[in-house]
């Protein structure tokens, strides 16, 4: 098989040995532990397809693997599975400024897409901090969410047309520009999100939007989370809102002492980032301060002044401040966020006293983050954590996924929010794009 593969990729298209990159192994969980058997490279649809084919004749599991920025341990291979790399199949085919349409190759770093994009005029509207080294692919594999999502939704709502390689070596191509096409049952959102279990994704048309207005940022204190609720309303009734990120205050507080800044002194219940496309930022902020709705709010009058903002929103020294951080991606419905902090607070310090244990999150989106870093000698705690915090989002009627996807790292708790009618579903599509099971297999659903 390793033979066929050679002679139908070339060497640089099919690496075994020493020649497979350590970073062939994890993902960004890090939770990756093995070198695959090989490491293919296909630098063309009919490579992917020349590959796939032989793969299924010989059924040989396949692991597709893009920016390896997953947090879920999708793209992690076992010892004896080939990885599937689309890094060499990338770049920009076509920007059609009509449509407002780029085509462009799964393997094609998200960032430079969108630079590509802007130099066009245009804006493209995924957007998330892995920007650097994902890749389109992965991203609609595991329909990202991110930064922009209140303001433009998933990479589903983005996503117009897709090509993928099926398991045995056929290429399903649905590369429409068109918003409306109502021609049957929707193969893109088959494949997106389907973490490389349905097929390879090889090709993409994504919807483009106009470049933005300049952006105002503010960050708002609250004193509870129907403070919170009200601003948001406020907020999407008035403004053009591209950002409402709120943070409780364990998170605030801890956050905005490790980056040594002091933008609030006393840490509120409740911070807001809110921020907003063209004018209209300041009236509103007044309007809702009147109310009795925020009680102070910073309006950010520079770049650096909203980077300040985000800093503490981001977090990333908490990683190094927090050795074995664990970051939980929920949904819930909005209104119930605020409840489940607080159960989930109670739960985990229950069982975990010296636990550090925070919130934040997406609230414009539903989106909750939960953090928790436990003591040195805590047994078994990535487990119970998960159990307490899943357990507790099965009875809120909420989702263990917002925007990470299932991988191996969620796949035993997916029956937390999905019916064995729905898995049953999922198992028969799964087994009719790919009978011999050798995309992906033991990752997204559970044995
Ligand atoms: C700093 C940081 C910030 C992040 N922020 C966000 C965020 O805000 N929102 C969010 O949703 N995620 C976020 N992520 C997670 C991650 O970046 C996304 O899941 C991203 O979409 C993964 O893309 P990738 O190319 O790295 O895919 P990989 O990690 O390589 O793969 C992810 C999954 O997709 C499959 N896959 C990859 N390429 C293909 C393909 N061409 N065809 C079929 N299957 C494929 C893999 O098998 C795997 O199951 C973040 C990660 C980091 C490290």
């Amino acid at each position: 098989m390793l033979a066929e593969l050679l002679a139908a990729l070339g060497p640089a298209g099919c690496l075994t040995g020493d020649r497979v990159a350590e970073a062939a192994r994890s993902d960004a969980s890090r939770s990756g532990q093995t070198l695959p058997l090989a490491l293919l490279r296909p630098s063309s649809v009919a490579e992917v397809s020349a590959a796939l084919e032989i793969c299924h004749r010989h059924g040989q599991p396949v692991v597709p693997q893009g920016g390896m920025t997953g947090l879920a341990g999708g793209a992690n291979p076992r010892s004896d599975d080939v990885a599937l790399s689309l890094a060499r199949f990338a770049g920009v085919e076509e920007i059609d400024p009509d449509a407002g349409t780029m085509l462009l190759r799964a393997g094609t770093v998200l960032e430079r897409a969108q630079e590509v994009a802007a130099e066009a005029g245009f804006l493209l509207p995924i957007d998330l901090g892995a920007r650097g080294s994902c890749q389109i692919g992965g991203n609609i594999a595991t329909n990202a969410g991110g930064l922009r999502v209140i303001r433009h939704g998933m990479t589903r709502d983005n996503l117009l047309g897709i090509e993928a390689v099926l398991a045995d070596g056929r290429v399903v191509s649905s590369l429409g520009r068109m918003v409306k096409n109502n021609t049957g049952y929707d193969l893109r959102h088959l494949f997106c999100g389907s973490e490389g279990s349905l097929g390879v994704i090889t090709r993409a048309v994504i919807r483009l939007r106009p470049l933005p207005e300049a952006r105002q940022t503010a960050l708002c204190a609250l004193s509870s989370y129907r403070a919170v609720l009200t601003l948001l309303d406020m907020a999407r009734k008035t403004l053009t809102v591209s950002a409402f990120e709120a943070m409780w205050q364990d998170y605030f507080a801890f956050n905005q002492q490790i980056a040594r800044l002091s933008l609030f002194a006393n840490p509120p219940p409740f911070a807001v980032i809110l921020e907003a496309e063209g004018a209209g930022l300041e009236p509103l902020l007044e309007q809702a301060f009147e109310a009795g709705v925020i009680d102070d709010a910073l309006v950010a009058q520079s770049q650096t002044d909203a980077r300040r903002f985000w800093e503490v929103r981001e977090g990333h020294a908490m990683e190094t401040a927090l050795p074995g951080l664990i970051n939980l991606d929920i949904s819930l419905p909005v209104a119930r966020l605020d409840d489940f902090a607080q159960a989930c607070r109670a739960g985990l310090r229950a069982r975990f006293p010296d636990a550090h244990v925070s919130f934040y999150g997406h609230v414009g989106d539903s989106n909750l983050h939960v953090a928790v870093a436990l003591a040195d000698n805590a047994e078994d705690g990535g487990h119970e954590v998960d159990r307490i915090a899943y357990d507790l989002v099965r009875g809120f009627g909420g989702s263990i996924s917002a925007e990470h996807g299932i991988g191996t790292l969620k796949r035993d708790w997916l029956g937390h929010s999905r019916s064995p009618v729905e898995l049953a579903v999922m198992r028969q599509i799964k087994a009719a794009l790919d009978p011999k099971g050798i995309l992906n297999p033991g990752k997204l659903l559970p044995a």
